[in-house]
């Protein structure tokens, strides 16, 4: 078959790669740990499935709805990011898309062509470039400054040319759980106003915030950056419904109309049982919300010391998402690993443990370790790497 440029330039999601085999080899009964998931292991909340099952019995789930989704749902999404993020918006600013990822994907559509370039800071994660790409577009990665965690205006300035369109801002981030300070945000938000530049705002995590730490959007700073930023945001993870793929776009009603002149070719509408689902999940009971966290938030309190602590392992507490993402550079020179590609395939096959390589992510030195599983299996993983890294030394 001749495939198109663009299908040959796409890279496999390589976040499923090791997941795969993982996959494959608890199939055959070995005892694999897999924390390379990007998914919670919570069970999406009772009274969530419950609105979803009565929607279907009253019929309100068989037909198409609009591109953008029922007028409630959009309702409610502009209201509950009014109020997270003390804004007016209003469901015309409002579309549902099938995942956060079709929300960036289209955005990518109808924003970006051949010419364009695309800031994306490091580390990233894996769908913004091929994305990006798929539009014709470039992206452009942006690493932050020696000894930094993340990217500051003065490393996107120095990337900055007259082709630079926008910029992609993930917080909480996904991989590294860290978030951008107000401070920071700022920086970056008139730094866009001045140059023109689009801001995609990627909040998907916004939710799961630790230990007293806080987050700030892009929308919750001045009105000049507010009408720079687009915002996508999902259920998928605050809610544990990746499976009903909930996301969204709100932004002003000139981009939400494009979105949707772009949806009705692409997909119609999200399946209507999941927006009934999504319905209920945004105008119920919250304690679901806070629950997870607070497990999540267990979780990392008791991993990271233990993680940090294995020899050579380097990394900042994250403070969001469910995501750490560690530095094994001198863990592969005291092990002699070539790569962390390497040393991830070794610890798959002889300790049973999977992780995510940091190349996925523009960061090859790193690993991605998911905390979106149990306690126990946590602890056991990291007894597995501890005797893992031993072994080698
Ligand atoms: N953005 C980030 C940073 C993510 O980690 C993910 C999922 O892994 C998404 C967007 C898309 O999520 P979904 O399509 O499930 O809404």
């Amino acid at each position: 078959m001749n495939f198109s440029q663009r299908a040959a330039n796409i890279k496999p999601s390589a976040t499923l790669a090791l997941a795969n085999k993982a996959k494959e080899m608890k199939a055959q009964g070995i005892d694999v740990i897999n924390l390379s998931v990007g998914e919670p292991d919570f069970k999406t909340p009772a009274h969530i499935k419950q609105a979803a099952i009565e929607a279907i019995q009253a019929g309100k789930a068989d037909a198409y709805t609009a591109a953008t989704g029922i007028l409630p749902l959009r309702e409610a999404i502009a209201t509950y990011t009014n109020n997270d993020y003390q804004t007016n918006f209003t469901a015309k600013n409002v579309a549902v898309t099938v995942g956060g990822k079709l929300s960036l994907y289209a955005l990518a559509q109808v924003l970006f062509e051949a010419g364009d370039e695309v800031l994306i800071p490091l580390p990233y994660w894996v769908s913004y470039g091929e994305q990006v790409k798929l539009a014709e577009a470039k992206p452009v990665f942006v690493a932050p400054a020696l000894g930094n965690d993340k990217v500051s205006v003065v490393e996107l300035e120095a990337k900055r040319t007259d082709k630079t369109k926008a910029c992609i801002i993930n917080s909480p981030q996904n991989p590294a759980g860290l978030i951008y300070s107000r401070e920071e945000l700022e920086a970056i938000g008139n730094w866009a106003v001045e140059h023109e530049i689009i801001l995609i705002a990627d909040d998907m995590y916004s939710k799961l915030v630790y230990n007293g730490n806080q987050f700030v959007s892009l929308l919750n700073l001045s009105d000049a950056i507010r009408k720079q930023t687009i915002l996508v945001n999902g259920l998928s993870k605050a809610y544990a419904m990746t499976g009903w793929r909930v996301g969204y776009t709100v932004a002003s009603e000139e981009v939400i109309q494009k979105l949707a002149a772009f949806l009705g070719h692409a997909t119609s509408n999200l399946a209507a049982v999941s927006q009934y689902a999504a319905l209920a999940a945004l105008t119920g009971d919250q304690a679901c919300v806070e629950e997870m966290r607070q497990a999540y938030e267990e979780r990392l309190n008791t991993i990271y010391p233990q993680l940090v602590a294995l020899p050579g392992f380097k990394f900042t507490k994250p403070q969001g998402a469910f995501y750490m993402f560690p530095n094994i550079r001198e863990t592969l020179e005291l092990t002699g690993f070539k790569s962390a590609d390497d040393f991830a395939a070794a610890l798959l096959e002889q300790a049973h443990v999977a992780v995510v390589v940091g190349s996925a992510f523009g960061m090859p030195d790193c690993i991605r370790i998911s905390y979106a599983t149990d306690l126990a299996s946590l602890q056991e993983a990291v007894k597995r790497m501890k005797k893992f890294i031993e072994e080698y030394r």
